[in-house]
C-alpha cells in the first residue's frame, strides 16, 4: 500500500480498520474513500475524501456504538519537524520521511483526530446502560463523597 507521494497518483481504497496497526484496538467498522497525491508548492500533498463509519465500544454500556466518518483532509507530507513551517496554513502537515506514506497511515493520522477518546453513545441514541440520569448521578455521589468527608474533617 506505499506510494510515493510526487508520483501525482490517485488511488481508491476500501479499509477495514482493525487493519489499521495505530488505532486503537477495538475499533471497527470500514471506510473508503479516494486519496490524490500531488505537488504543491514544492511540497508533496494529499488529499483523501473518507466515508465510512468506525464501530466502538460504548464505555457505558459496553454495546457497540457505529459513528459515521465522511471527511475530506488536506494534508502536506514533511520530511522532517523543520519542514512543518513551509506548510501553507490551509494544509495539515503530517510526518512522512522521503514524501513516503501509505493510505493507511494517513486514513490512522485523520482518525486519530476524529474519534473520540471516551466513545459513548448520544443523546437519542439506544444506550443499554439507561437511565443515562442514573448512571451519571451515581458518578457524581461518587466524586462528592471525598469532599463530604473533607468537610467533616475541616470542621473538627
Ligand atoms: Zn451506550
Amino acid at each position: 500500500m506505499d506510494r510515493l507521494a510526487d508520483g501525482g497518483a490517485e488511488v481508491d481504497f476500501a479499509i477495514p480498520l482493525a487493519e489499521l496497526p495505530g488505532l486503537p484496538t477495538g475499533v471497527g467498522g470500514s471506510v473508503a474513500g479516494r486519496a490524490r497525491f500531488a505537488r504543491r508548492q514544492e511540497l508533496p500533498v494529499a488529499e483523501l475524501t473518507v466515508r465510512g463509519s468506525a464501530t466502538l465500544e460504548c464505555q457505558r454500556c459496553m454495546q457497540p456504538m457505529s459513528l459515521p466518518i465522511d471527511a475530506i483532509v488536506k494534508v502536506a507530507l514533511v520530511a522532517s519537524e523543520a519542514d512543518v513551517a513551509r506548510v501553507p496554513t490551509e494544509l495539515e502537515p503530517v510526518l512522512a520521511p522521503g514524501g513516503r506514506i501509505s493510505v493507511g497511515e494517513l486514513i490512522t493520522e485523520e482518525l486519530l483526530l476524529t474519534l473520540p477518546i471516551v466513545a459513548l453513545h448520544g443523546e437519542g441514541e439506544a444506550c443499554a446502560a439507561a437511565p443515562a440520569d442514573a448512571a451519571a448521578a451515581e458518578q457524581a455521589q461518587d466524586t462528592h463523597k471525598p469532599f463530604a468527608r473533607l468537610a467533616d474533617l475541616l470542621r473538627r
